[in-house]
């Protein structure tokens, strides 16, 4: 049914401890282990994009065979199931060793058109890296991560892929608030999918160890398997990590085109690929704020808030720059890759910015306009006035005065007391559409394809979780299938654009998450 060709497992050292016990893994990047079987697995939905990348047809999905392994009761010919070592910079602390404690790997699957996927159960139990935890997750949790990496792909912002969601029929214990009042809840298990899912924590755990050669051994795996261009340069560790903070720039730009707030941008949830990783307490920004954080855990210091990310992302790379330089090199050549991720970032950003507004390009003085004052300002009353992000900018792209804009607003009051501070920036902006060397077809067209009509928001991932909860996992298909298209105005699905409703502005899973999941 499937090809695979494991190479992280055939080229890099594993563990010679095959026992599940949790402990401290040197001198090896993996230790085999099975996940733990499940009492009543049954598959809650797929993705038919994935299933069909990997050359697999909806039947095959659903066969019992298929089931069996993405739920972790049963193992398909050529796989083979480990976690890795990982550490990670956890809130700007270094964590030590984390690893995989609740992600399995079901080996490196070589797809019809020969394109590779590493294959990843999330909640099969626990590994030697779990700590005291027990290796599972729970159904919410899993159906926010199978919905949310599917709708990031189809936004066109690089992530990892949820090829299945299976509930396991065992429940779970979890203390969502953190109160000491632990509660039973369904249980599942995500099966996700990426050419890689290497971590910059990897890479960390071996420096803090001073393991240079297995160091070296990962650097030359990565490099030769997914950067293939690279090998001929001068410097090769130091071309590689300016493309890492390239692809971190491009992505973390992306973010904050669509509004995503990943909620727990540690080391550990950085992808070396630059895709979105590890889809936990991540939310959308639903009325405009730069301090906004989905994260309880984060609701205090605000490290993870939205407007914080790209700080945040520079700063990771500074700890995986920190890693590889133990391996020798010059301080200047990293802080040179560094400056990649500023000049991307500014470059990808402010394309971004201007596509949103519908600007032909981003125009500074010396072409005429001041853009980067222009959507400051917007910015700026949008927060002030509690605009709704996502709908703004839709409406931007038809509006013919302030009044246009209305219905984005959370409050009306609130619209009143900036009316006059709107009507100002208006007037800006009309101008600076003026100078458009743009059709008004050839703008909208721009800005739509920049602006979402549907984000995968807090309010409707909890719905659809409460109804899975009441036993109808419909709303799951439904929600993936707007989520498709999330560019494209949809007949008969108004409601899944609709801005956050009153009774989720302060409801626990649409305004605020915990990583208690
Ligand atoms: P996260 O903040 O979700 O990225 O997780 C940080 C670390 O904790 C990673 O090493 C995870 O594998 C581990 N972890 C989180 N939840 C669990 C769990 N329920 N069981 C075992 N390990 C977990
Ligand atoms: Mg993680």
């Amino acid at each position: 049914m499937l090809n695979f060709d494991n190479r992280f497992l055939n080229a890099l050292p594993g563990d010679s401890n095959t026992s599940r016990h949790s402990r401290q893994v040197h001198g090896a990047l993996w230790s085999r282990v099975a996940p733990t079987p499940v009492s009543a697995p049954k598959l809650i939905a797929h993705s038919k994009e994935v299933a069909s990348m990997l050359g697999l047809s909806d039947e095959a999905m659903r066969s019992p065979e298929m089931v069996n392994a993405l739920s972790g009761n049963g193992v398909l010919p050529g796989m083979e199931t480990y976690a890795t070592a990982y550490g990670g910079h956890q809130f700007g602390n270094w964590a030590g060793q984390l690893g995989d404690g609740r992600a399995i790997l079901l080996g490196e699957v070589v797809a019809p058109d020969n394109a590779r996927f590493e294959l990843q159960l999330k909640g099969a139990g626990p590994t030697p890296y779990s700590r005291r935890a027990d290796g599972r997750a729970v159904l919410r949790s899993s159906i926010r991560e199978f919905l949310c990496s599917e709708a990031m792909h189809h936004l066109g912002i690089p992530t990892t892929r949820a090829l299945s969601l299976v509930a396991t029929g065992d429940d779970v214990l979890r203390d969502m608030f953190y109160n000491g009042d632990e509660k039973p809840e369904p249980g599942a298990i995500v099966c996700r999918v990426a050419p890689s899912f290497i971590r910059f924590g990897h890479f960390e755990l071996l420096a803090s160890r001073g393991e240079s050669a297995l160091l070296q051994r990962l650097i030359d795996f990565t490099i030769s398997n997914y950067f293939a261009h690279y090998p001929t340069a001068e410097k090769p560790i130091v071309a590689w990590f300016s493309e890492v903070c390239e692809r971190t720039a491009t992505l973390v730009a992306h973010w904050m085109r669509v509004g995503f707030v990943h909620g727990v941008m540690n080391t550990d949830n950085m992808s070396i690929l630059g895709l979105t990783i590890d889809y936990g307490p991540y939310g959308w920004i639903d009325n405009f704020d730069g301090g906004w954080t989905p994260n309880t855990t984060d609701a205090g210091g605000k490290r993870y808030c939205y407007g914080r990310q790209p700080g945040v992302a520079r700063w990771n790379l500074a700890r995986l720059g920190d890693a590889l330089f133990t391996l020798g090199g010059e301080a200047d050549d990293f802080e040179e890759a560094l400056k990649r991720f500023d000049i991307t970032y500014n470059a990808v950003i402010t394309d971004a910015f201007a596509a949103k507004f519908g600007l032909d390009r981003w125009r500074s003085a010396a072409d005429g306009a001041d853009d980067g004052a222009l959507v400051d300002a917007a910015f700026s009353l949008m927060t002030q006035a509690e605009v709704d992000m996502t709908d703004f900018f839709r409406r931007l792209t038809t509006a013919h005065s302030v009044e246009d804009l209305r219905p984005a607003f959370y409050v009306d009051a609130l619209f009143d007391q900036h009316r006059a501070g709107f009507a100002a920036w208006w007037e800006h902006y009309e101008t600076r559409i003026a100078l458009n060397d743009l059709s008004a077809t050839e703008r909208a067209t721009k800005m739509n394809a920049a602006n979402p009509r549907y984000v995968l928001r807090n309010y409707l991932a909890q719905q659809a979780i409460d109804a899975a909860h009441d036993g109808d996992d419909s709303k799951i298909s439904e929600l993936l299938d707007v989520m498709r298209n999330p560019y494209v105005e949809q007949a008969g699905r108004e409601s899944f654009a609709e801005k956050r409703p009153d009774w989720a502005r302060h409801k626990a899973g649409c305004s605020m998450l915990s990583c208690s999941s």
